[in-house]
């Protein structure tokens, strides 16, 4: 049977929870353990896909097509274990379905509360579609006291007593602040965000302490007296210096030992942290900088385009030189201005995005990256904006546009029924929006002697989805002839997923999301091209 590791945060959010779970899933992966990590989120949304990135950061995607919270991202990336559908859950999918089976009369007249109802739904979650898995790490988002976290916390102690403590363990994350004006770390915010967990019947076995600075023995003796926790599980943890140094940091302070011997398990065999330190001094050793331009909406929240930002990074590892993202709002992007923003950039990329807001600036961006052939990568929203660009400016379709943005436009992007035979606009759907979008993995045929077929070196690529329009198909032989070049489609060859130009050193689009799939541990070929490709124009 699985042993279950559940991971609660006190005092503050943002300390880390989802790095500290991801790293303790590498190392007992590492050590030979079959490790799954998923995340309970207390909000109300059904899923994080309708919330603005601005709200709560990316929106990562599955394989199997979920809209989920971002730290899954952490946790695929640290350990190159997919997540599925059956990682995350959120409030609102706990109460979407209880309310569909009372509706449906399956509480046999029951009253429907939150004890028992809603723990046993989270309960079922929490042990649903697990098969030899050794380990089971679950985060419960928020900070213990919410109101919001009550049910899940309340449902991770019911859980506890009934596989019993020698198959569940309780990690609680807090912070230590260190205060300069008297040159003090303060434990007392942990004694009171340990005294809260246990006024809801949850002793944690480990305290994870965020610290600016190491933890003086005293503080720790101070926290294992206050909070109950014996002192070797009093485990800290230092900001680190890069992200990738956090599984070493954390092996350093010994929590996947202490995890392993409260469970009376050894290792089975010996851990590996050797590309974690390679990726270490790689990432804080090199010199060499490219500047990259990202070109978006949502570029004042550090964590909207979280995978994208780290995919980059793993590009440039693959080739040796730091990249350092520069943030450009594209509301405010005129044509004018763009010799001077981008003058000292060497690369352009244009993320996903949805709606009107800061396409003209977009479009205008990738006009230039064309003309002066500056790498460019557009990725789903990005890559629909210069099919965009192209036919207004190439094809001198002045009209082109995506009906997402514009009714009346002439649609060279557009929902798959809204075109006649002549790339004429037909009707606009308007449905929910919430899981109705191409969503999940995709396969893609590749056209040979093509840029694209040279990054992947494979005829068949799978990449993750999440869009709800498409390139018109129609005009493919227009685009062709003009040289914007459609080099990868759908096996049915019905919809475009990837174009490129042929008279440019490095300009491709993409329909998907090669983001999600990139691991530091094996940079994905498309962001180590582009950077290749940037770095050599620099
Ligand atoms: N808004 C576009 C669509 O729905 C692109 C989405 C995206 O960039 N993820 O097709």
């Amino acid at each position: 049977m699985a042993r279950y590791i559940f991971v609660t945060g006190g005092v503050v959010s943002s300390l880390g929870k989802g790095l500290s779970s991801a790293s303790l899933a590498y190392l007992l992966k590492s050590q030979g353990y079959k490790v799954r990590v998923r995340k309970m989120d207390p909000y109300l949304n059904v899923d994080p896909g309708t919330m603005s990135p601005f709200q709560h950061g990316e929106v990562f995607v599955t394989d199997d097509g979920a809209e989920t919270d971002l730290d899954l991202g952490h946790y695929e990336r640290f350990t190159n274990i997919s997540a599925k559908k059956s990682d995350n859950i959120t409030t609102g999918r706990i109460y979407s379905d209880i309310i569909k089976k009372e509706r449906k009369g399956k509480y046999l007249g029951k009253t429907v509360q939150v004890i028992p109802h809603v723990t046993d739904r989270i309960k079922e979650f929490i042990k649903g579609d697990i098969t030899n898995e050794d380990f089971v790490i679950c985060e419960i988002g928020g900070t213990v006291g919410d109101i919001e976290s009550l049910p899940f916390v309340e449902a991770i102690r019911q859980f506890s007593n009934e596989v019993g403590k020698s198959k569940s363990l309780f990690i609680h994350l807090t912070l230590v602040p260190f205060l300069k004006s008297s040159d003090e770390i303060k434990t007392k915010p942990t004694q009171h965000s340990v005294k809260e967990l246990r006024s809801l019947g949850i002793q944690p076995d480990i305290v994870v302490c965020r610290s600016q600075k190491s933890i003086p023995l005293d503080q720790r003796k101070k926290i294992s007296l206050f909070c109950n926790v014996s002192i070797e599980n009093v485990i800290e943890t230092v900001d680190v210096r890069t992200i990738y140094e956090a599984p070493i940091s954390f092996y350093n302070e010994k929590l996947d030992k202490q995890v392993l011997k409260y469970f009376k398990l050894k290792p089975r065999k010996k851990v590996n942290l050797q590309p974690w330190k390679k990726i270490t001094r790689s990432v804080l050793d090199t010199k060499k900088i490219v500047n990259i331009a990202i070109i978006g909406k949502y570029v004042n929240l550090k964590d909207a385009y979280k995978s994208l930002d780290e995919a980059l990074i793993h590009g440039g590892i693959a080739n040796n030189i730091k990249v350092n993202l520069v943030r450009i709002e594209s509301d405010n992007l005129k044509l004018n201005q763009i010799k001077k923003i981008l003058k000292n950039i060497s690369g352009i990329l244009i993320p996903g995005g949805f709606g009107k807001r800061g396409t003209e600036g977009k479009i205008s961006a990738i006009n230039y990256a064309r003309r002066k052939k500056i790498p460019f990568l557009g990725i789903c929203f990005g890559m629909q904006m210069a099919v965009v660009e192209f036919a207004r400016n190439s094809l001198k379709i002045k009209k082109a546009g995506s009906s997402e943005l514009d009714k009346k436009c002439y649609p060279v992007i557009g929902l798959l029924n809204e075109w006649n035979k002549n790339g004429k606009l037909i009707k606009g759907t308007n449905k929910d929006l919430g899981g109705t979008m191409r969503l999940g993995i995709y396969e893609a045929k590749l056209r040979h002697n093509s840029l694209i077929h040279s990054v992947y070196k494979s005829k068949t690529i799978f990449e993750r989805h999440r869009h709800r329009y498409e390139v018109n198909n129609n005009l493919k032989d227009k685009f062709e002839n003009k040289g914007m070049i459609f080099s990868g489609m759908s096996p049915d060859d019905k919809l475009p997923e990837i174009v490129e130009l042929k008279n440019h050193p490095w300009f491709i689009g993409v329909q998907f999301h090669p983001e999600f799939k990139s691991r530091p541990l094996t940079p994905h070929p498309l962001f180590s091209s582009f950077i290749k490709a940037v770095k050599n124009h620099k």
